[in-house]
């Protein structure tokens, strides 16, 4: 091949520059390996690089290849940095739901430019979703045990699994609808060839294409959709999948029990809409978004971890095991909070619905708990819950509810703690007199 450059280049008359000219090696047999330093363009030996950029997408040789993943993750951190004086940082910072639109016009185009050519294998994929998960958890304050499938389902959004999916299936239809003959016979070829485990781009097509149930390629190539058919042909199946997969994985974890799991990919649920910019109100909503996921620590999570020294009583009432149940519906300590944001709560739902409804969600701790956490559990059995301002408003009365039993709730540990280090202080002086 270097040879038929350099006759070329001798025939048309003109020089390579052999400054400017190195061999990276993608993939080379282990016998091939041996003549590693053997490029010559020429008479000219060509120097081996490890990297090379090429139309702003840097390629990688086969020994580092893993480093392409690393310096795209380094570049959408350096973009997400430089958008945080936006507000794009989670706590003081803009709703969940701002920020991830902001993530993806700005940082998720850098992150994924390119790579839909590249044969992604699972351990650069994985190394692209960690980054992806954490940025999505850090924009909504949620801690890292937080389990994944939550933290999509309550932004609506998918894994990078899906969006780099979704970059390669956009990219096979630009291939299609270019017309290219030599492309779409190299394509049929390919698939038609080469067996499942090949490294081929086309056959990682297939299979992205078999995997999401979409027409085969042979199909495509004699029929190439319109560019607006192929894209919302390629999310409806895209996000159905997923939609299903992130509700199977939620059903099995313990901490999901109280989210609903009515997932709409594409809108976020409806605790992080109608969240206004305000600080107040997206602190509001950080604390049901833990609440929701179960990463808000009462004192039973504590004792859990360290069962012979932390008693999993309440430490504001004393009298109970602070669960989740205790906090939002029994606790002494915060009847004046509770009370006042449950009359609000039981006098709208008794206006937009018959008044057995509100008897109906108080009779049962758990019904209630799930109700207070995420009303939209209660969609299908209450029908003006189907309505989405009614859904909207009661999200926020909720909202206010667990939030003032949170601050309520920080108040009194402050002043015990408080009173705990006078009186530790105390005691030091004593002993010392
Ligand atoms: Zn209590």
């Amino acid at each position: 091949m270097l040879d038929l450059a350099d006759n070329y280049a001798s025939l048309e008359r003109y020089n390579i520059q052999p400054a400017k000219s190195s061999v990276t090696v993608f993939h080379m047999s282990n016998k091939a390996q041996n003549h590693l330093d053997c490029w010559t363009l020429g008479s000219n030996p060509l120097p081996v690089s490890q990297t090379f950029t090429h139309l702003g997408l840097t390629r990688f040789s086969m020994e580092v290849k893993d480093g392409a993943i690393t310096e795209k993750v380094k570049l959408a951190r350096r973009t997400a940095y430089a958008l945080m004086g936006t507000g794009l940082h989670g706590r003081n910072g803009l709703p969940a739901a701002v920020s991830l639109k902001i993530y993806k016009s700005y940082v998720l185009p850098r992150l994924l430019y390119g790579l839909e050519a590249m044969n992604l294998d699972s351990k650069q994929l994985r190394e692209l979703d960690q980054y992806h998960i954490r940025f999505l958890r850090q924009i909504q304050s949620l801690p890292d045990r937080t389990a994944r499938c939550g933290v999509f389902i309550l932004l609506g959004t998918v894994p990078m699994e899906a969006l780099y999916h979704l970059a390669i299936l956009s990219l096979l239809g630009r291939i299609f609808r270019a017309n290219n003959v030599f492309i779409t016979e190299l394509a049929i070829r390919q698939t038609s060839v080469h067996d499942t485990n090949s490294k081929s781009w086309f056959i990682k097509a297939a299979k992205t294409l078999q995997h999401y149930g979409l027409p085969p390629i042979h199909s495509l190539a004699e029929n190439p959709p319109t560019k607006d058919q192929w894209r919302n042909t390629c999310k409806r199946a895209v996000f159905s999948f997923w939609k299903e997969e992130l509700t199977n994985q939620a059903v099995n974890k313990s901490t999901l029990i109280n989210l609903s799991l009515d997932v709409n990919i594409g809108t976020p649920h409806p605790l992080w809409q109608d969240v206004n910019a305000a600080l107040f109100d997206i602190k509001k909503a950080i604390v049901k978004a833990k609440l929701v996921t179960k990463t808000y620590t009462l004192q039973i999570n504590k004792h859990k971890f360290n069962k012979y020294r932390v008693d999993p009583r309440c430490p504001l009432c004393g009298r109970d095991v602070e669960t989740l149940n205790h906090f939002l519906l029994h606790c002494s300590s915060l009847h004046r909070e509770r009370e006042y944001n449950l009359a609000k709560i039981s006098e709208y739902i008794n206006r937009v619905s018959d008044t057995s409804t509100w008897i109906y969600i108080r009779e049962d701790d758990f019904r209630a708990v799930r109700f207070i956490i995420d009303c939209s559990n209660f969609s299908d059995t209450i029908p003006a819950l189907k309505k989405v301002h009614v859904l909207q408003h009661l999200e926020h009365l909720s909202r206010n509810l667990c939030y003032d039993l949170h601050t309520r709730r920080a108040a009194i540990l402050s002043v015990c703690s408080r009173d705990v280090q006078v009186m530790s202080r105390d005691v030091q002086v004593m002993s010392r007199t």
